[in-house]
């Protein structure tokens, strides 16, 4: 029987990088074991779920290229991998449990509820249900319905009993019942409460490994205990650490501004060196070389098991990260990289304006316009860059003409007089070269020429840059002048 794995999430918005982590761990492994891979959307909390979530979720998760074998066919038309189509499953095991006596209804009043923990708390008790309502008669059950209160099923929790499980990560946990109490299966409102929902679903869709983010852990053992109650098989759990913000305390969250995946993709970040940056901070694989830290789908998939995921919280390193795209940049085939690049700049790169408002809108449109130049360009940067939209500031001196009035002189330590006649003598000795101009013919005529009007060569190569580049970080100069033509390069040496 193939095992089987899935990634449950409650959809709020656009999904970060922890998101990634809790649909990436499950996957590899499914994949690694030759198990299936099971979307379920858990929207049963209505006021958490935006309309539009789980059509970003979709869109994200198969730019990451995480598939799955079974889940939503698409965003607005739910079938039964969306909790909320499953309301009716729910009950007919919440009424199973009625029937059994095995759960109950209690009527206490939210601030009745309420009233009760205080109680608890100011006498040092920990707030778990005492079972007020555990044995109400059918006459009492009555009347308060008959007051307008609308109850929760509670659990019938056997008292003092030890429920053990072993997570493949964090090791074995036990916990007494009593910790636990009467636990809430359905709300008022008639929806389940996560922790059955999930065991219920599980249970049906028979998934053998559950593997979920450690904010879970503390849930499991109320989860063993309902397989328990229903004499259902356990299956193996496995919970992974969080990974922190970079700057402040915290796990990723959207609230303290963890960047989404969909700016990392607007960005020009490529979903494979995510997943190997994910996996990376997630997992420990003992290399022998740093080179070995890329890895690709098939070796992660290769490498991974359960003792390689790590207890220990690991902290978000954007430098980190952008060490991993820049790798993956680079072992990408030439062909690859530019046809990647392309559809990026056609279909992501607009996007940027919605994270960077003063980003040029124009840009990609601008680099699509001439394609062999870009190409050109491209091949240039592709050791340089760390993610796509760098060849914006790169390459942009390509497709923009740089205005040489607003280009700051400051590095080449010169007045402006004396680059006024450093330009004069630049425009002239590039103008004197003969077509097709070589490396060592442009470079000695432009050392001669700092010579000629007393110039550290240096200076002299940083106003040349300044002039045609219009910034003092280019690729190299000499290429970079060789595409833009002899034409364009006067052009901009004698700017106005
Ligand atoms: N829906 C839960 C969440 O988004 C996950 C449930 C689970 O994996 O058991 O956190």
């Amino acid at each position: 029987m193939s095992r089987i794995f899935r990634y449950a999430p409650s959809p709020t918005g656009r999904i970060h990088l922890g998101q990634v982590k809790a649909a990436l761990i499950p996957y590899i492994l499914a994949k690694k074991f030759n198990g299936k891979f099971i979307l379920r959307i858990e929207d049963t909390d209505q006021k958490r779920n935006k309309a539009d979530s789980v059509a970003m979720l979709l869109e994200d998760l198969q730019w990451l290229g995480i598939t799955y074998d079974l889940g939503p066919e698409n965003p607005t038309e739910k079938n039964e991998y969306f909790q909320s189509q499953r309301l009716s499953i729910y009950e007919k095991y919440i009424n199973q449990l009625l029937a059994e006596d095995k759960a109950y209804p209690a009527y206490e009043t939210p601030e009745e509820r309420k009233e009760q923990i205080k109680q608890q708390r100011s006498k040092g008790q920990p707030a778990v249900y005492l079972g007020h309502h555990a044995n109400l008669t059918e006459e009492e059950r009555k009347k308060f319905a008959a007051q307008g209160r609308k109850p929760v099923i509670r659990l019938r929790v056997p008292k003092n009993q030890i429920i053990t499980f072993k997570d493949e990560v964090f090791g074995e946990i036990s916990v007494n019942t009593n910790q636990i109490g009467d636990i809430v299966i359905q709300k008022s409102d008639g929806t389940p409460m996560y922790n059955f929902a999930v065991v219920i679903d599980d249970h049906e869709m028979r998934v053998t490994d559950v593997v979920r983010g450690f904010g879970h852990l503390s849930n499991t053992s109320k989860q063993v205990l309902i397989y328990n109650i229903f004499n259902w098989q356990v299956p193996r759990f496995a919970h992974f650490s969080d990974i922190q913000n970079e700057n402040q305390p915290g796990k990723l969250s959207k609230r303290y501004g963890a960047k989404s995946i969909a700016q990392f993709r607007a960005e020009g970040y490529l979903p494979e060196a995510i997943i190997n940056y994910v996996v990376y901070i997630s997992c420990s694989f003992h290399f022998k070389d740093k080179h070995e830290e890329i890895m690709d789908m098939d070796q992660i998939i290769e490498a991974i098991d359960y003792q390689n995921i790590l207890k220990t919280n690991a902290k978000f390193n954007s430098s980190k990260l952008d060490w991993f795209n820049g790798q993956h940049v680079r072992r990408l085939s030439n062909q690859d990289y530019i046809k990647r690049t392309i559809y990026w700049l056609e279909n992501h790169a607009p996007q940027l304006h919605e994270y960077y408002q003063d980003f040029d809108s124009s840009l990609p449109s601008k680099f699509l316009t001439d394609r062999s130049l870009l190409q050109e360009g491209l091949m240039l940067v592709k050791e340089r860059i760390t993610k796509l939209s760098d060849i914006f500031s790169y390459l942009g001196f390509l497709f923009n003409d740089t205005d040489f009035n607003q280009v700051d002189i400051t590095p080449t330590g010169h007045t402006r007089e004396e680059f006024e006649i450093a330009r004069e003598k630049l425009y002239n000795v590039i103008q004197s070269l003969q077509h097709p101009w070589t490396h060592r013919e442009w470079e000695s005529k432009i050392r001669e020429a700092a010579d000629s009007i007393g110039w550290r060569h240096a200076d002299l190569f940083m106003a040349l840059r300044l002039m045609i580049v219009g910034s003092r970080y280019s690729p190299p100069l000499f290429e970079s002048m060789v595409m833009l033509g002899i034409d364009r390069c006067l052009k901009r040496i004698n700017r106005n």
